[in-house]
């Protein structure tokens, strides 16, 4: 039976993530989406908050489960009688940077191979930051995440349920508030 981690910071996850999740369980006959606990960089929502969204999010896939961890990925992998890390990637940045750490991965555990699937174009140049920046700003975040991410991104910046407007909300310093 082949097992696959699919593993990020998932802050919070998004359709584009679901994306590739969805793909791989079709692949993998049991996919595990892992979610890095502590990374070096400053998150919007805790750990049990991404675990939560995750698992919603995915709740309608059978063959995928939804964990935390912490330390290297390939042990996260191992415990996880995992024989494949999945990463997806959207662009050149991607690559290179899913190539390094593939290379560092390979040299830890030659047992443990790395997948990574293509984005969807839809998704091309979606990124939780872009997320994140666009919905503290009471814009529209409807093609980009599922409701329930959606509402937890709203409640985070305590904005209204429903945004009367996507360019209403001026916060400064971000690069997406209007400046006309
Ligand atoms: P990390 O901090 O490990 O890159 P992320 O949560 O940002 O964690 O991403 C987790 C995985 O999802 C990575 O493999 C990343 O390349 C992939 N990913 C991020 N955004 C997209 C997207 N828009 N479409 C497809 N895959 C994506």
């Amino acid at each position: 039976m082949a097992r696959a981690i699919y593993p990020g910071t998932f802050d919070p996850i998004h359709n584009g993530h679901i994306d590739i999740a969805e793909r791989a369980s079709v692949i993998f006959d049991e996919v595990v989406l892992a979610i890095y606990d502590a990374p070096p960089k400053k998150l919007l929502f805790s750990t049990d908050e991404r675990l939560t969204l995750a698992r919603t999010a995915l709740a309608h896939v059978a063959n995928i489960s939804v964990t935390t961890y912490t330390g290297l990925t390939v042990e996260c992998a191992r415990q996880n009688e995992a024989d494949v890390i999945i990463r997806g990637l959207r662009n050149v940045a991607d690559f290179e940077y899913e190539h390094q750490i593939g290379w560092a991965n390979r040299q830890l555990a030659q047992d443990v191979e790395l997948c990574c699937l293509f984005c969807n174009g839809d998704y091309a140049y979606l990124s939780a930051t872009i997320l994140k920046e666009v919905a503290s700003l009471g814009g529209d975040t409807t093609q980009w995440a599922p409701v329930p991410v959606q509402q937890a991104l709203r409640a985070k910046f305590n904005l209204p349920e429903v945004s009367p407007n996507t360019r209403g909300v001026s916060r400064k310093g971000s690069k997406l508030s209007y400046r006309g």
